[in-house]
């Protein structure tokens, strides 16, 4: 069943367009992220869904109910932002007991909810503690077990864990998406990191000067990038200038790779690299330089300089790669280019 539905969800401010005509059917209990650079309206997409702004033109629905213009205390839904507007004087459980107690709930009621919230995001025991004797991840949970608190029909996070460390986000990011899970709640984060939306999301929704560009699974959006610029933010890639040619393709830098058959006389080509092969010099159809090796312990990636492009190749741990230097040939693994139309962006 579908949850929300936004149809030519639209926000200007004055002249500038910050959402602009944005379709998107979200499944119940499904993982959204929307993803994309600052300022492409993610945000401001968010902030309607919740109810903090109004919709310049569209219509946004959830379940049989329009909610365009519900006020945000009337839907329902539980948010938690970057700034996670905690009350730092007071406690843990009084934070989370807050809408709670807004709602009539009894204390004994509210104190034994509260119990079992710290239990959900694992922070058990803590209700009695003051806020500034939390660490960050701590507090990213307090706020996490009060937006849940009151059952929210729809849970909505901006860059939730955007302040905290990479390896305390990291791990942040599995817990929520368990959490999730366990919950089966719609959710909705947004993020700027491609990494987190990949680790969370069922489906990712990209975004970029206030249009969706593609709605899919993290996995087919990587393989199946709509435009050059989907396939550049969701994981590296190398773009690389094609002309049709007898026989193939031939890049800019004046390689000809035999049997790419191009729709049209020019095109872009998207190779992620893991999927550049690296040969002994005169092996393959591009010639190319090693520039500098990156061995990130896990994997190495290898940026190399074919004419005027730059192309980065991706090894397994522990590969035996040529030093900077070392002129090599590469090939690219059959049907691993995504063709975009000659100008696309
Ligand atoms: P970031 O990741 O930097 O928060 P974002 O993708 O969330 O970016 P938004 O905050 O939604 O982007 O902003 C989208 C565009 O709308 C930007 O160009 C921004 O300057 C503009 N904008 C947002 N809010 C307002 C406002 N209240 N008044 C005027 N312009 C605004």
């Amino acid at each position: 069943m579908t949850a929300l539905v936004l149809s030519g969800v639209t926000k200007r401010y004055g002249a500038a367009t910050a959402v602009d005509a944005v379709d998107l059917a979200i499944p119940e209990g499904t993982f959204v992220c929307l993803l994309g650079p600052s300022g492409c309206g993610k945000t401001t997409l968010m902030r309607m869904i919740a109810g903090l702004e109004t919709p310049t033109a569209g219509d946004i629905r959830f379940g049989s109910e329009t909610i365009t213009h519900v006020p945000v205390h009337k839907r329902g839904f539980g948010m938690v932002f970057q700034s996670l507007a905690l009350f730092p004087h007071l406690t843990v459980g009084d934070n989370i007991a807050y809408p709670l107690r807004l709602r009539g709930t009894s204390r004994g009621a509210a104190e034994a909810r509260v119990r079992e919230l710290l239990d959900l995001v694992r922070l058990p025991g803590v209700e009695g503690r003051a806020i500034t004797q939390l660490s960050g991840g701590q507090r990213q949970r307090v706020a996490i077990a009060r937006a849940l608190a009151v059952a929210p029909r729809l849970f909505l996070l901006d860059e939730p864990l955007s302040a905290l460390d990479a390896k305390l986000r990291e791990a942040m990011q599995v817990e929520l998406r368990l959490l999730q899970e366990r919950l089966g709640i719609t959710t909705i984060v947004v993020t700027h990191d491609q990494r987190e939306a990949m680790t969370m999301a069922d489906q990712v929704v990209v975004m970029q000067n206030g249009r969706v560009l593609q709605m899919d699974r993290p996995i087919e959006v990587y393989r199946r990038p709509a435009t050059p610029f989907v396939a550049d933010f969701l994981g590296q890639t190398n773009l690389l200038e094609a002309r049709r040619e007898a026989g193939g393709a031939r890049l800019a830098s004046g390689a000809l790779l035999p049997g790419l058959a191009l729709p049209g006389e020019a095109a872009l080509l998207s190779v992620r690299p893991e999927d550049v092969v690296l040969l002994p010099e005169g092996d393959g159809p591009i010639a190319a330089r090693v520039e500098f090796v990156r061995d990130m312990g896990s994997a190495v990636e290898i940026y190399l300089r074919s004419g005027d492009a730059r192309i980065i190749a991706h090894r397994e741990a522990g590969a035996d790669v040529p030093p900077a230097g070392t002129p090599v040939s590469l090939a690219l693994k059959p049907g691993a280019a995504t063709v975009f139309p000659a100008g696309a962006a």
